[in-house]
């Protein structure tokens, strides 16, 4: 196999049981994915296999089709979310999809997390929108999240957990830490307070939004 290839299924094996490390995921619920640069594949971790039990040679490459290319398991459920957003944002190269505490408690509360803080504003590119509920991995979660995130790197998944984005796929896991710190700032600070916006951000057009 193209050494290239090889190199993103290490970075997308590595990425996913970073995700358990930091917590950001439990059991073998969540996925990531990367984008093979000019190649139209796309390496996402297999389906139901425990990230401490996850093995280099699981990682499954498809195409832009969604047809497997290698891989002994079957794709995450979720390939269509990611497919989705790869054919739609040729600026994303990677994808993680996570269950963190955090950001899916705003979720279940039916909002999503405004432009709070400056870090989520510069790397998300404003609030973390929250996506309409369906099951997990339908075409309609896949549609009602990439309509939820536009143009910006994350948003919330409602009664399930958070989809983040980026140029690499290092920045879409950056990007869940960052909507997790969001999270835990817009829960604390209500207890306390009515939560505000960021200034810059108080004129009425989000960063980023179109
Ligand atoms: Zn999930």
């Amino acid at each position: 196999m193209d050494p290239i290839v090889l190199e993103y299924m290490r970075e997308v094996l590595k990425t996913a049981q970073e995700m358990s490390r930091k917590g950001l995921v439990v059991g073998s619920s969540g996925n990531c994915s990367a984008r093979v640069q000019d190649t139209g594949m796309v390496v996402i971790t297999p389906t139901s296999i425990e990230y401490e039990l996850m093995l280099f040679e699981d990682m499954c490459i498809v195409n832009m089709d969604g047809e497997q290319l290698e891989g002994r398991y079957a794709p995450s459920i979720e390939i269509n979310m990611h497919l989705q957003v790869y054919r739609g944002r040729p600026d994303v190269g990677g994808i993680v999809h996570t269950h963190q505490t955090m950001a899916t408690a705003v979720g279940v509360t039916g909002e999503g997390i405004p432009p709070i803080l400056e870090e989520q504003v510069f790397s998300i590119f404003g609030g973390v929108e929250l996506a309409k509920y369906a099951l997990p991995g339908t075409k309609e979660l896949a549609e009602n999240a990439v309509q939820a995130l536009a143009n910006r790197n994350a948003c919330l998944l409602a009664h399930h957990g958070v989809l983040a984005v980026g140029p690499k796929l290092r920045d879409a896991l950056l990007n869940a830490e960052i909507v997790e710190r969001a999270a835990a700032v817009y829960i604390f600070s209500r207890e306390i307070g009515e939560p505000r916006i960021v200034p810059f951000m108080e004129s009425g057009s989000e960063a980023g939004s179109s």
